[in-house]
């Protein structure tokens, strides 16, 4: 691969640099991690460069579908070269607006959440002289023993209280423009090992046999979310699953006998572990001080560039690449943002740096530029690198603009 000094120099720093390859053996792990007859979603939040969304949709094996919950995610998809009938739209907000934008743009499946969602989809697709598909996502009233500190379900913006669906159900299923076709679960994210995603998957499958049988909820369709993990900004692997498809096979023998005939189609979904460990950031050190003893290295990437999430209270600190034999020593690594919040680790151990020395962070490809204040203080966003082995294959950047609009009253229209 080239360098990433090389790249460095050619491109500037702040710099994602993002492998396909990477992407590839990610896809065809977590495919093989699956039973053959699943679909496997790719959550576009987790990093909507289409560039990279198309490594998950073309090339050998099976394709991703894709995951989407904005008209922006679906512009990305589109690009990408996924069709609206390879997209599944989620949110717990969607707009009547978005909702036509997508039904136009052929997206036919959509999590709903309320009832009010399931009416505005089918006040969208009857507009369009169509049938949408609908899954009802499920807030479940019980989690699993592994995730023991949630012994019942948390209230949520997202999907039906298992506990009312049945009350509401009658409603939902005389709804015009829409077909419920089945359920989604998504009640993890990033599981801490693999018996911990088992433990949470057969709960799903059990809990949505009772409520389908309980209910009478046509189940063709039942997607049960994910929960697959890679380190975020620091080293380490993506999550290894050696057990899994013999669990999920025997969890939905015992529960739905008919699904190796299709009945009910199956679904996962994932963002981080397609594409965490495709990603590193390439950063320039502007300035070393100390403070009252601390030492602060000052680098071109901070919070505007990765880990703006850090304010949700969690994912940072991140981790420096160690030069091979290089002296440690304990720092902040701190952006060059005006606020004290911007700050990618507090007093970790760090290589002995000095100004203009590249500091490279590791699995930084899903939740980067996307996810972090990309606009605060009125930086440029990161440039962007995909590289194939030694190819550049494209080098972009986001650009912040403002438009105006007309102010004068009824001009919009
Ligand atoms: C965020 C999200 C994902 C992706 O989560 P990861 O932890 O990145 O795999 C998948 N599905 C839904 C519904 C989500 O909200």
């Amino acid at each position: 691969m080239t360098s990433h000094e090389d790249l460095a120099v050619r491109f500037g720093t702040p710099l994602y640099v993002y492998d396909l390859d990477e992407i590839t053996a990610a896809r065809h792990e977590l495919f093989d991690a699956l039973p053959e007859e699943f679909d496997l979603y790719y959550a576009l939040k987790a990093n909507p460069h289409p560039g990279l969304v198309r490594a998950l949709r073309d090339g050998e094996g099976r394709s991703c579908r894709a995951e989407i919950s904005s008209t922006g995610e679906l512009a990305a998809a589109l690009e990408a070269g996924f069709d609206g009938s390879e997209c599944l739209y989620t949110g717990p907000g969607k707009t009547l607006g978005e909702l036509r934008e997508a039904i136009g743009a052929g997206v036919r499946l959509f999590s709903t959440d309320s009832v009010t969602d399931v009416r505005r989809v089918g006040e969208a697709a009857a507009g369009h002289g169509v049938v949408a598909d609908i899954l009802l996502r499920v807030n479940s009233a019980s989690a699993t023993a592994t995730s023991s500190i949630r012994m019942t379900g948390t209230p949520s913006q997202f999907g039906f209280d298992s506990e009312t669906l049945g009350d509401l159900l009658p409603d939902v299923l005389a709804t015009p423009g829409v077909k419920v076709r089945g359920m989604h679960y998504f009640p993890l994210s990033n599981a801490k090992d693999e018996n911990a995603l088992i433990g949470e998957f057969q709960h799903t499958i059990a809990g949505a046999a009772e409520l389908a049988r309980r209910l009478d909820i046509p189940l063709d369709y039942l997607d049960i979310g994910g929960g697959f993990t890679v380190p975020y900004g620091v080293p380490g692997e993506r999550g290894h699953y050696p057990k899994l498809r013999a669990e999920l096979e025997a969890a939905l023998d015992t529960h739905f006998p008919d699904w190796r005939a299709g009945t009910p189609r199956l679904a996962c979904e994932s963002g981080r572990f397609l594409i965490g460990a495709s990603g590193t950031l390439l950063a320039s050190v502007s300035n070393v001080k100390v403070s009252r003893g601390r030492k602060f290295v000052i680098t071109d990437a901070g919070i505007n560039t990765f880990g703006g999430m850090s304010g949700l209270g969690r994912l940072l600190p991140v981790a420096v690449q160690p030069q091979a034999g290089a002296e440690t020593e304990s720092a902040s690594l701190v952006g060059p943002l005006c606020t004290p919040g911007d700050v990618l680790g507090r007093e970790i151990t760090l290589p002995a740096l000095s100004p203009d020395d590249l500091v490279t962070v590791p699995n930084v490809g899903a939740y980067g530029p996307t996810a972090s204040l990309l606009m605060f203080l009125g930086r440029p966003a990161p440039t962007e690198v995909i590289v194939r082995g030694d190819d550049v294959v494209s080098a972009s950047r986001i650009e912040h603009s403002r438009s105006y609009l007309p102010t004068a009253p009824g001009a919009s229209e």
